[in-house]
């Protein structure tokens, strides 16, 4: 069994893309400027967050954070959005999800401008990645296809699982995999709440991407020898032995699956390092204008 570690890997891109600020400050170009919008206090995205606009720092790409209490209105919002639609300087940016309650995500996605919509939620996006267009992808299933490419990953015919359909990670993952070229070619089944005998299609994983959110929910018995299990998962469940009380484990039951795979991500240390680095990787491109001038 080999790791896939989301660590190392995200390191070596983020050093690639270190060297690649570098030369663009010697030849006096434009540096990659992300933007991030935190409304409320969850603390779950109060890490993510902070830990895009750290990695944002190790590189040399300008960042700015944009913090707002939990009683911002969608109108108060949508003003920021619009001022980072119009700002010159910024490349890319993302407002962290979940927004609270009373705000309508669909209504703030869909009014980021396409072209700055590093976290590839816009359907514009979603679109032109379904027909096998230039986009910029999402971040998660971009960092997951990137740690496939670079670890060699043979996925050409094989039989590829994802559990879980949102439109964030089982259905855009589902839809790269199926596509022609490499990571792709595979032949894809999106499984969902209303699948039939998940377990049944599990066994016929090549490859099985997981992400449900229910912790270590895939078992042993479930995953074929010799599988490629990518966890996708980050949950938090009780530990009295950590000081902190608790810790995360993926969708993935990893000490049962791991001694059957060929390949596995752990948590922490896989995808979610790759999802961080797939959104600088966008952020790059968005300031090159490689996908839309
Ligand atoms: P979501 O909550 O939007 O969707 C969950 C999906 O799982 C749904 O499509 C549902 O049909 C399916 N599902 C629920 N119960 C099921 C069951 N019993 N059997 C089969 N399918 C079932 O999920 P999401 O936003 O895609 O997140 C999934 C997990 O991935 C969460 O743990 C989340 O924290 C994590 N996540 C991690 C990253 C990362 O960077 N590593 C990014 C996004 C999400």
């Amino acid at each position: 069994m080999e790791l896939l570690d989301g660590k190392v890997l995200s390191e070596t891109i983020k050093a690639e893309l270190a060297a690649e600020v570098d030369k663009i400050k010697q030849a006096g170009g434009k540096i990659p400027h992300l933007a991030a919008v935190l409304v409320g206090e969850d603390p779950a995205s109060q890490v993510y967050v902070k830990s895009k606009i750290r990695s944002c720092e190790q590189i040399g790409f300008k960042s700015t954070l944009v913090q707002r209490p939990a009683e911002t209105t969608e109108a108060e919002l949508l003003e920021i959005v619009q001022q980072l639609n119009d700002d010159p300087d910024v490349d890319g940016f993302i407002v962290q999800l979940p927004l609270p309650k009373h705000i309508n995500e669909e209504k703030v996605t869909l009014a980021i401008d396409y072209r700055k919509d590093v976290d590839g939620f816009h359907p514009v996006n979603f679109g032109r990645m379904a027909q096998g267009m230039p986009a910029f992808l999402p971040a998660t299933p971009f960092g997951i296809m990137e740690m496939l490419r670079r670890y060699n990953i043979e996925t050409s015919g094989k039989h590829c699982v994802v559990l879980g359909r949102s439109n964030i990670v089982g259905t855009p993952m589902s839809l790269l995999l199926s596509r022609k070229g490499y990571p792709g070619d595979c032949t894809v089944t999106l499984t969902h709440s209303r699948t039939k005998d998940l377990p049944a299609e599990v066994r016929r994983a090549d490859i099985v991407v997981a992400a449900i959110g229910i912790p270590q929910f895939v078992k042993a018995d479930w995953v074929k020898d010799g599988a490629v299990v990518i966890d996708v998962g980050i949950n938090r469940i009780p530990d009295a032995t950590r000081k902190s009380g608790s810790r995360l484990v993926g969708d993935v039951d990893f000490d049962g699956v791991a001694p059957k795979c060929s390949h596995i991500t752990p948590v922490p240390g896989g995808v979610g390092l790759m999802t961080v680095t797939a959104l600088l990787m966008n952020t790059l491109k968005a300031c090159r204008k490689e996908i839309y001038s």
